[in-house]
């Protein structure tokens, strides 16, 4: 299996990236984000439970996150590879992800971590927010503490990948496709290797 992490700091360009390789390398993804923003929706119970955390900016508990992930995991049995996107968010969440992922035979094979410096996410995120009617990108201080959640609790996770020798850097600056392009390039070397 290729199982991908892509990992970046909020308006990282992680969705949109995560949309383009899904279509070449026929992986599955899943968007913890996204799962969360289907929940509110439709009003679930977990939707209304994630919604108090997002609203502010801060982190959905790990439990409830882990939980969620490893049912949408198990929904997908005949996948090829998953792009986890948004997920693992913290060491806790990296650790059960490769207990988890273990004890289905299999493991990640590389984090693509997309570097953007705070400034441009600012930027983009607020750009976003305009037409995406998402609440989290619209409030300049909700962003500022996305990113600082990210700091804090967030950004320690590529040491957890990097400690297997599975952490991978990329420029996350330039055009689309130009940031595909660096992906793909990275994960067809690794494909090489698996
Ligand atoms: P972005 O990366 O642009 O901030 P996401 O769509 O990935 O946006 O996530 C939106 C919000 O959903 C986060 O700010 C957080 O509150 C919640 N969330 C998403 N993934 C996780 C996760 N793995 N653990 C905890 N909370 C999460």
């Amino acid at each position: 299996m290729l199982n991908i992490v892509l990992f970046g700091p909020p308006g990282a360009g992680k969705g949109t990236q995560a949309e383009k390789l899904i279509a070449k390398y026929n992986l599955v993804h899943l968007s913890t984000g996204d799962i969360f923003r289907a929940n509110i929706k439709g009003e679930t119970e977990l939707g209304v439970l994630a919604k108090s955390y997002i609203d502010k900016g801060n982190l959905v508990p790990d439990e409830v996150t882990i939980k969620m992930l490893e049912a949408e995991v198990e929904k997908s049995t005949n996948a090829v590879g998953f792009i986890f996107d948004g997920f693992p968010r913290t060491t806790p969440q990296a650790e059960a992800l490769s207990t988890f992922l273990e004890s289905k035979g299999t493991s990640i094979s590389v984090m693509l971590a997309l570097d953007v410096e705070e400034q441009e996410l600012v930027k983009r995120l607020l750009l976003r927010g305009k037409d995406s009617g998402r609440a989290d990108d619209q409030d300049e201080s909700i962003i500022s503490n996305r990113i600082k959640v990210y700091n804090e609790q967030t950004a320690v996770v590529a040491d957890f990948y990097d400690a297997q020798n599975k952490f991978q850097k990329i420029d996350g600056v330039g055009s689309i496709d130009e940031i595909f392009n660096r992906l793909c390039a990275v994960i067809d070397k690794h494909k090489v290797s698996l």
